[in-house]
Protein backbone atom coordinates (compact mmCIF):
# COMPACT_ATOMS: atom_id res chain seq x y z
CA UNK A 1 0.00 0.00 0.00
CA UNK A 2 1.40 3.57 -1.04
CA UNK A 3 1.16 6.33 1.17
CA UNK A 4 0.45 9.92 -0.20
CA UNK A 5 0.73 12.98 1.19
CA UNK A 6 -1.59 15.87 0.35
CA UNK A 7 -3.58 14.91 -2.21
CA UNK A 8 -6.77 16.81 -4.25
CA UNK A 9 -9.44 15.00 -3.56
CA UNK A 10 -11.32 17.18 -6.13
CA UNK A 11 -10.52 14.02 -9.35
CA UNK A 12 -11.72 11.91 -7.34
CA UNK A 13 -15.33 12.84 -7.04
CA UNK A 14 -17.70 13.76 -9.70
CA UNK A 15 -18.73 17.00 -8.61
CA UNK A 16 -15.16 17.61 -9.03
CA UNK A 17 -14.87 19.43 -5.57
CA UNK A 18 -12.66 18.69 -2.97
CA UNK A 19 -9.45 20.05 -0.91
CA UNK A 20 -6.33 18.10 -0.15
CA UNK A 21 -6.56 14.95 2.23
CA UNK A 22 -3.67 14.99 4.55
CA UNK A 23 -3.15 11.30 3.71
CA UNK A 24 -4.34 9.06 1.06
CA UNK A 25 -3.75 5.64 -0.19
CA UNK A 26 -5.52 3.12 -2.32
CA UNK A 27 -6.52 -0.14 -1.28
CA UNK A 28 -7.08 -3.01 -3.26
CA UNK A 29 -6.72 -5.85 -1.29
CA UNK A 30 -8.38 -6.44 2.00
CA UNK A 31 -5.11 -7.11 3.41
CA UNK A 32 -4.16 -3.45 1.98
CA UNK A 33 -7.18 -2.39 3.73
CA UNK A 34 -6.21 -3.52 6.90
CA UNK A 35 -3.12 -2.32 6.29
CA UNK A 36 -4.79 1.04 6.21
CA UNK A 37 -6.79 0.91 9.22
CA UNK A 38 -3.81 0.46 11.28
CA UNK A 39 -1.59 3.23 9.87
CA UNK A 40 -5.12 5.23 10.57
CA UNK A 41 -5.11 3.83 14.12
CA UNK A 42 -1.48 4.04 15.00
CA UNK A 43 -1.66 7.63 14.23
CA UNK A 44 -5.23 8.44 15.30
CA UNK A 45 -6.51 9.72 12.35
CA UNK A 46 -9.73 10.08 11.06
CA UNK A 47 -10.75 7.55 8.00
CA UNK A 48 -12.85 8.14 5.41
CA UNK A 49 -13.69 5.38 2.30
CA UNK A 50 -14.14 6.76 -1.21
CA UNK A 51 -15.50 4.65 -3.96
CA UNK A 52 -15.96 6.50 -7.11
CA UNK A 53 -16.74 9.44 -5.36
CA UNK A 54 -20.22 10.14 -6.91
CA UNK A 55 -22.36 10.89 -3.99
CA UNK A 56 -20.43 12.64 -1.78
CA UNK A 57 -19.60 16.38 -1.18
CA UNK A 58 -16.27 16.97 -0.27
CA UNK A 59 -15.24 19.87 1.52
CA UNK A 60 -13.05 22.64 0.10
CA UNK A 61 -10.22 22.72 2.85
CA UNK A 62 -10.09 18.76 2.40
CA UNK A 63 -9.58 16.19 4.90
CA UNK A 64 -7.65 16.14 8.14
CA UNK A 65 -6.99 12.19 8.47
CA UNK A 66 -6.75 9.25 6.14
CA UNK A 67 -8.23 9.23 2.66
CA UNK A 68 -8.43 5.16 1.57
CA UNK A 69 -9.96 4.55 -2.01
CA UNK A 70 -11.03 1.25 -2.49
CA UNK A 71 -9.88 -0.52 -5.79
CA UNK A 72 -10.86 -4.15 -4.64
CA UNK A 73 -11.40 -6.20 -7.43
CA UNK A 74 -13.62 -9.70 -7.98
CA UNK A 75 -15.66 -9.67 -11.18
CA UNK A 76 -16.42 -13.49 -11.39
CA UNK A 77 -18.36 -12.51 -15.01
CA UNK A 78 -15.66 -10.80 -16.63
CA UNK A 79 -13.98 -13.16 -19.57
CA UNK A 80 -16.03 -16.03 -18.57
CA UNK A 81 -18.88 -17.23 -20.88
CA UNK A 82 -22.19 -18.21 -20.00
CA UNK A 83 -24.02 -19.89 -19.01
CA UNK A 84 -22.67 -19.19 -15.05
CA UNK A 85 -22.99 -22.49 -13.45
CA UNK A 86 -26.43 -24.78 -13.05
CA UNK A 87 -29.49 -24.39 -11.87
CA UNK A 88 -32.05 -21.30 -12.19
CA UNK A 89 -30.61 -18.83 -10.09
CA UNK A 90 -26.76 -17.50 -10.10
CA UNK A 91 -24.83 -16.17 -7.19
CA UNK A 92 -21.60 -13.96 -8.07
CA UNK A 93 -19.34 -12.70 -5.28
CA UNK A 94 -17.98 -9.04 -6.57
CA UNK A 95 -15.52 -6.77 -5.37
CA UNK A 96 -16.25 -3.66 -3.60
CA UNK A 97 -13.96 -1.51 -6.01
CA UNK A 98 -15.47 -2.95 -9.11
CA UNK A 99 -17.35 -0.80 -11.18
CA UNK A 100 -21.09 -0.75 -10.76
CA UNK A 101 -21.83 -0.31 -14.50
CA UNK A 102 -19.54 -2.59 -15.64
CA UNK A 103 -21.01 -5.03 -13.34
CA UNK A 104 -24.10 -4.64 -14.63
CA UNK A 105 -23.20 -4.91 -18.35
CA UNK A 106 -21.57 -8.08 -17.92
CA UNK A 107 -24.84 -9.40 -15.76
CA UNK A 108 -26.68 -8.66 -19.11
CA UNK A 109 -24.40 -9.63 -21.78
CA UNK A 110 -24.48 -13.47 -19.29
CA UNK A 111 -28.10 -13.27 -19.49
CA UNK A 112 -28.45 -12.67 -16.44
CA UNK A 113 -31.20 -11.13 -14.79
CA UNK A 114 -32.05 -8.53 -11.67
CA UNK A 115 -29.85 -5.41 -12.20
CA UNK A 116 -31.07 -4.12 -15.81
CA UNK A 117 -32.83 -1.40 -14.60
CA UNK A 118 -30.21 -0.22 -12.57
CA UNK A 119 -27.98 0.34 -15.79
CA UNK A 120 -25.92 3.79 -15.62
CA UNK A 121 -25.54 4.69 -12.14
CA UNK A 122 -21.65 5.56 -11.90
CA UNK A 123 -19.75 4.44 -8.71
CA UNK A 124 -18.55 1.28 -7.04
CA UNK A 125 -19.96 -2.25 -6.40
CA UNK A 126 -18.84 -1.64 -2.30
CA UNK A 127 -21.38 1.68 -2.59
CA UNK A 128 -24.58 0.20 -3.92
CA UNK A 129 -25.49 -1.73 -0.76
CA UNK A 130 -24.68 1.61 1.05
CA UNK A 131 -27.17 3.95 0.35
CA UNK A 132 -29.57 0.78 -1.81
CA UNK A 133 -29.06 2.41 -4.87
CA UNK A 134 -32.42 2.26 -6.93
CA UNK A 135 -33.60 3.50 -10.11
CA UNK A 136 -36.38 2.94 -12.63
CA UNK A 137 -38.51 0.89 -10.38
CA UNK A 138 -35.49 -1.05 -8.71
CA UNK A 139 -33.35 -1.34 -5.42
CA UNK A 140 -29.99 -3.20 -5.13
CA UNK A 141 -31.43 -4.70 -1.76
CA UNK A 142 -33.22 -7.09 -4.31
CA UNK A 143 -30.77 -8.96 -5.47
CA UNK A 144 -28.51 -8.21 -2.51
CA UNK A 145 -27.53 -11.89 -1.56
CA UNK A 146 -24.69 -10.78 1.83
CA UNK A 147 -22.31 -8.03 2.15
CA UNK A 148 -19.07 -8.86 3.43
CA UNK A 149 -17.10 -6.43 5.50
CA UNK A 150 -14.21 -5.25 7.80
CA UNK A 151 -15.05 -3.43 11.21
CA UNK A 152 -12.57 -0.59 10.53
CA UNK A 153 -12.14 -0.82 14.33
CA UNK A 154 -10.63 -4.04 14.41
CA UNK A 155 -10.04 -5.17 11.37
CA UNK A 156 -12.80 -8.40 11.93
CA UNK A 157 -14.52 -9.75 9.01
CA UNK A 158 -18.10 -10.06 9.14
CA UNK A 159 -21.03 -11.03 6.74
CA UNK A 160 -24.42 -9.22 6.87
CA UNK A 161 -27.20 -11.25 5.39
CA UNK A 162 -30.30 -8.99 3.54
CA UNK A 163 -32.43 -8.91 6.60
CA UNK A 164 -29.33 -7.55 8.64
CA UNK A 165 -28.44 -4.73 5.88
CA UNK A 166 -31.58 -3.23 7.14
CA UNK A 167 -32.31 -1.69 3.57
CA UNK A 168 -34.88 1.19 2.92
CA UNK A 169 -35.57 3.96 0.58
CA UNK A 170 -31.78 4.82 -0.12
CA UNK A 171 -30.70 3.60 3.31
CA UNK A 172 -29.14 0.59 5.00
CA UNK A 173 -27.54 0.05 8.53
CA UNK A 174 -24.17 1.34 7.23
CA UNK A 175 -25.47 4.95 7.14
CA UNK A 176 -26.68 4.92 10.75
CA UNK A 177 -24.16 5.14 13.88
CA UNK A 178 -24.20 0.93 14.59
CA UNK A 179 -23.42 0.33 10.79
CA UNK A 180 -20.94 3.06 10.09
CA UNK A 181 -17.22 1.22 11.30
CA UNK A 182 -18.12 -1.56 8.76
CA UNK A 183 -16.26 -1.18 5.16
CA UNK A 184 -17.64 -3.00 2.37
CA UNK A 185 -15.24 -5.45 0.89
CA UNK A 186 -17.37 -7.89 -1.22
CA UNK A 187 -21.21 -7.91 -2.14
CA UNK A 188 -22.92 -11.38 -3.28
CA UNK A 189 -25.79 -10.65 -6.17
CA UNK A 190 -28.43 -13.39 -6.45
CA UNK A 191 -29.30 -13.12 -10.29
CA UNK A 192 -31.92 -14.84 -12.43
CA UNK A 193 -31.47 -16.81 -15.49
CA UNK A 194 -35.33 -16.38 -17.05
CA UNK A 195 -36.25 -13.54 -15.41
CA UNK A 196 -39.39 -10.69 -16.97
CA UNK A 197 -38.90 -8.05 -17.42
CA UNK A 198 -39.85 -4.98 -15.00
CA UNK A 199 -41.44 -1.81 -16.62
CA UNK A 200 -43.41 -0.46 -13.43
CA UNK A 201 -41.76 2.83 -13.72
CA UNK A 202 -43.22 5.26 -16.08
CA UNK A 203 -40.66 6.53 -18.39
CA UNK A 204 -39.92 2.31 -18.66
CA UNK A 205 -43.65 1.49 -19.60
CA UNK A 206 -43.71 4.58 -21.73
CA UNK A 207 -40.39 3.54 -23.50
CA UNK A 208 -41.71 0.07 -24.33
CA UNK A 209 -45.40 0.59 -24.91
CA UNK A 210 -45.25 -0.52 -28.90
CA UNK A 211 -42.51 -3.53 -27.53
CA UNK A 212 -44.09 -5.23 -24.56
CA UNK A 213 -41.77 -8.00 -24.05
CA UNK A 214 -38.25 -6.34 -23.96
CA UNK A 215 -34.89 -8.29 -23.69
CA UNK A 216 -32.28 -7.58 -21.63
CA UNK A 217 -30.38 -5.62 -23.83
CA UNK A 218 -33.17 -3.37 -25.09
CA UNK A 219 -34.07 -2.73 -21.10
CA UNK A 220 -30.35 -1.46 -20.36
CA UNK A 221 -29.83 0.46 -23.86
CA UNK A 222 -33.36 2.07 -22.97
CA UNK A 223 -32.61 2.69 -19.40
CA UNK A 224 -29.05 4.03 -21.00
CA UNK A 225 -30.86 6.18 -23.10
CA UNK A 226 -33.52 7.97 -20.77
CA UNK A 227 -30.92 8.66 -17.89
CA UNK A 228 -28.98 10.49 -20.46
CA UNK A 229 -31.62 12.83 -21.15
CA UNK A 230 -32.33 13.32 -17.59
CA UNK A 231 -28.81 13.76 -16.54
CA UNK A 232 -25.80 16.37 -16.71
CA UNK A 233 -22.62 14.64 -18.37
CA UNK A 234 -20.01 14.56 -16.40
CA UNK A 235 -17.36 14.99 -18.59
CA UNK A 236 -19.03 19.07 -18.64
CA UNK A 237 -20.40 19.22 -15.01
CA UNK A 238 -20.03 18.46 -11.69
CA UNK A 239 -22.38 16.31 -10.18
CA UNK A 240 -23.50 13.86 -7.98
CA UNK A 241 -26.59 13.44 -9.49
CA UNK A 242 -30.29 13.33 -6.94
CA UNK A 243 -28.78 15.55 -4.72
CA UNK A 244 -31.88 15.02 -2.55
CA UNK A 245 -34.13 12.35 -2.03
CA UNK A 246 -37.94 12.12 -2.51
CA UNK A 247 -39.62 12.79 0.82
CA UNK A 248 -42.01 10.16 2.09
CA UNK A 249 -44.84 12.09 3.89
CA UNK A 250 -47.95 11.67 5.71
CA UNK A 251 -51.40 10.65 4.10
CA UNK A 252 -52.66 13.89 5.64
CA UNK A 253 -50.13 15.98 3.82
CA UNK A 254 -50.18 14.49 0.91
CA UNK A 255 -54.31 14.47 1.03
CA UNK A 256 -53.55 18.42 1.44
CA UNK A 257 -51.53 19.43 -1.26
CA UNK A 258 -53.31 17.46 -3.63
CA UNK A 259 -56.68 19.16 -2.97
CA UNK A 260 -54.62 22.43 -4.33
CA UNK A 261 -52.69 20.57 -6.83
CA UNK A 262 -54.95 17.81 -8.29
CA UNK A 263 -52.10 16.20 -10.90
CA UNK A 264 -49.47 15.53 -7.27
CA UNK A 265 -48.73 12.17 -7.49
CA UNK A 266 -47.56 9.65 -4.61
CA UNK A 267 -46.90 5.59 -4.08
CA UNK A 268 -47.78 4.09 -1.01
CA UNK A 269 -45.07 3.24 1.40
CA UNK A 270 -44.95 -0.82 2.90
CA UNK A 271 -46.19 -0.02 6.58
CA UNK A 272 -44.59 -1.85 9.40
CA UNK A 273 -45.73 -2.53 12.94
CA UNK A 274 -49.37 -0.73 12.54
CA UNK A 275 -47.19 2.79 11.41
CA UNK A 276 -50.12 5.20 10.28
CA UNK A 277 -49.41 5.30 6.21
CA UNK A 278 -46.98 7.22 4.26
CA UNK A 279 -46.50 8.34 0.22
CA UNK A 280 -43.59 8.75 -1.48
CA UNK A 281 -43.71 11.73 -3.98
CA UNK A 282 -41.59 13.37 -6.22
CA UNK A 283 -39.35 16.13 -5.70
CA UNK A 284 -38.73 16.87 -8.74
CA UNK A 285 -42.08 17.40 -9.26
CA UNK A 286 -42.65 19.49 -6.28
CA UNK A 287 -39.21 21.72 -7.43
CA UNK A 288 -40.60 22.14 -10.70
CA UNK A 289 -44.27 22.68 -9.98
CA UNK A 290 -45.01 23.43 -7.00
CA UNK A 291 -41.84 25.78 -6.46
CA UNK A 292 -41.48 26.80 -9.92
CA UNK A 293 -37.71 26.10 -9.47
CA UNK A 294 -37.05 24.21 -12.62
CA UNK A 295 -33.46 25.68 -14.25
CA UNK A 296 -32.83 27.66 -10.56
CA UNK A 297 -29.42 29.31 -10.54
CA UNK A 298 -27.52 30.83 -8.13
CA UNK A 299 -24.18 31.90 -9.33
CA UNK A 300 -22.21 28.79 -10.20
CA UNK A 301 -24.69 26.45 -9.10
CA UNK A 302 -28.23 25.34 -10.41
CA UNK A 303 -30.58 22.72 -10.68
CA UNK A 304 -30.11 20.56 -13.81
CA UNK A 305 -33.20 21.76 -16.08
CA UNK A 306 -33.82 18.62 -17.14
CA UNK A 307 -34.14 17.29 -14.09
CA UNK A 308 -34.17 19.60 -10.74
CA UNK A 309 -33.62 17.26 -8.09
CA UNK A 310 -29.88 16.85 -9.92
CA UNK A 311 -27.80 20.08 -8.55
CA UNK A 312 -25.06 21.33 -10.91
CA UNK A 313 -21.76 22.97 -10.32
CA UNK A 314 -20.58 25.11 -13.14
CA UNK A 315 -17.61 26.94 -13.55
CA UNK A 316 -15.44 26.13 -10.41
CA UNK A 317 -18.10 26.21 -7.58
CA UNK A 318 -16.93 25.45 -4.35
CA UNK A 319 -18.28 23.10 -1.38
CA UNK A 320 -19.36 25.80 0.07
CA UNK A 321 -21.53 27.32 -2.36
CA UNK A 322 -23.34 23.65 -3.18
CA UNK A 323 -24.04 23.54 0.60
CA UNK A 324 -25.72 26.79 0.79
CA UNK A 325 -27.53 26.52 -2.63
CA UNK A 326 -29.23 23.22 -1.09
CA UNK A 327 -29.98 24.79 2.31
CA UNK A 328 -31.74 27.56 0.02
CA UNK A 329 -33.47 25.34 -1.92
CA UNK A 330 -34.68 23.40 1.44
CA UNK A 331 -36.13 26.67 2.63
CA UNK A 332 -38.38 27.15 -0.45
CA UNK A 333 -39.68 23.51 -0.34
CA UNK A 334 -40.73 24.11 3.20
CA UNK A 335 -41.93 27.43 2.96
CA UNK A 336 -44.13 26.42 0.07
CA UNK A 337 -45.28 22.98 1.19
CA UNK A 338 -43.95 22.21 4.55
CA UNK A 339 -42.29 19.35 3.75
CA UNK A 340 -38.50 18.89 5.20
CA UNK A 341 -36.14 17.71 2.56
CA UNK A 342 -33.42 15.11 3.42
CA UNK A 343 -29.81 15.28 1.53
CA UNK A 344 -28.92 12.06 -0.21
CA UNK A 345 -25.19 13.04 -1.42
CA UNK A 346 -23.33 12.55 1.97
CA UNK A 347 -21.67 15.37 3.38
CA UNK A 348 -18.04 15.23 4.43
CA UNK A 349 -17.74 17.39 7.58
C1 LIG B 1 -24.97 11.38 -12.66
C2 LIG B 1 -25.31 10.56 -11.43
C3 LIG B 1 -26.44 9.77 -11.44
C4 LIG B 1 -26.77 9.02 -10.30
N1 LIG B 1 -27.89 8.25 -10.35
C5 LIG B 1 -28.23 7.49 -9.26
C6 LIG B 1 -29.40 6.67 -9.28
O1 LIG B 1 -30.11 6.60 -10.29
N2 LIG B 1 -29.70 5.96 -8.17
C7 LIG B 1 -28.91 5.99 -7.06
O2 LIG B 1 -29.25 5.31 -6.07
N3 LIG B 1 -27.80 6.75 -7.00
C8 LIG B 1 -27.44 7.50 -8.08
N4 LIG B 1 -26.31 8.28 -8.03
C9 LIG B 1 -25.51 8.35 -6.79
C10 LIG B 1 -24.27 7.41 -6.78
O3 LIG B 1 -23.88 7.05 -8.07
C11 LIG B 1 -24.51 6.15 -5.95
O4 LIG B 1 -24.88 6.50 -4.64
C12 LIG B 1 -23.28 5.24 -5.90
O5 LIG B 1 -23.60 4.03 -5.28
C13 LIG B 1 -22.10 5.89 -5.19
O6 LIG B 1 -20.98 5.06 -5.42
P1 LIG B 1 -19.51 5.56 -5.22
O7 LIG B 1 -18.60 4.39 -5.35
O8 LIG B 1 -19.24 6.70 -6.13
O9 LIG B 1 -19.55 6.05 -3.72
P2 LIG B 1 -18.85 7.33 -3.05
O10 LIG B 1 -19.49 8.55 -3.59
O11 LIG B 1 -17.39 7.22 -3.17
O12 LIG B 1 -19.27 7.11 -1.54
C14 LIG B 1 -20.61 7.29 -1.13
C15 LIG B 1 -20.72 6.92 0.36
O13 LIG B 1 -20.50 5.53 0.52
C16 LIG B 1 -19.36 5.29 1.35
N5 LIG B 1 -18.64 4.14 0.75
C17 LIG B 1 -18.16 4.03 -0.51
N6 LIG B 1 -17.62 2.82 -0.69
C18 LIG B 1 -17.74 2.16 0.49
C19 LIG B 1 -17.36 0.86 0.95
N7 LIG B 1 -16.74 -0.01 0.16
N8 LIG B 1 -17.66 0.51 2.24
C20 LIG B 1 -18.28 1.40 3.07
N9 LIG B 1 -18.65 2.64 2.68
C21 LIG B 1 -18.39 3.01 1.41
C22 LIG B 1 -18.56 6.59 1.33
O14 LIG B 1 -17.79 6.72 2.51
C23 LIG B 1 -19.67 7.62 1.23
O15 LIG B 1 -20.23 7.86 2.49
C24 LIG B 1 -25.95 9.06 -9.15
C25 LIG B 1 -24.79 9.86 -9.16
C26 LIG B 1 -24.47 10.61 -10.29
C27 LIG B 1 -23.22 11.43 -10.29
Amino acid sequence: MELLKNVSLAEFTTFKIGGKADYFCVARSVAELQEAFAFARSCSLPLFILGGGSNVLMRDDGFRGLVVKIEIKNSPLEGSTPPVGGGRDVCIVVGAGESWDALVAETVAHGLWGVENLSGIPGTVGAAPIQNIGAYGSEVKEVIEWVEVLDKNTSAVRRFSRDECEFGYRDSIFKKPEGRDYIVTSVAFRLRKNGAPNLSYKDLAEYFAEKPDPSLVDIRRAVLEIRGRKFPDLKTHGTAGSFFKNPIISQEKFDELKKKYPEFVGYQQPTTNNQPPTIKVSLAWILDKICGLNGYKIDKVALWKNQPIVLVSQDGAGAKEISAFADDIARIVKEKTGIEIEREVQNIC
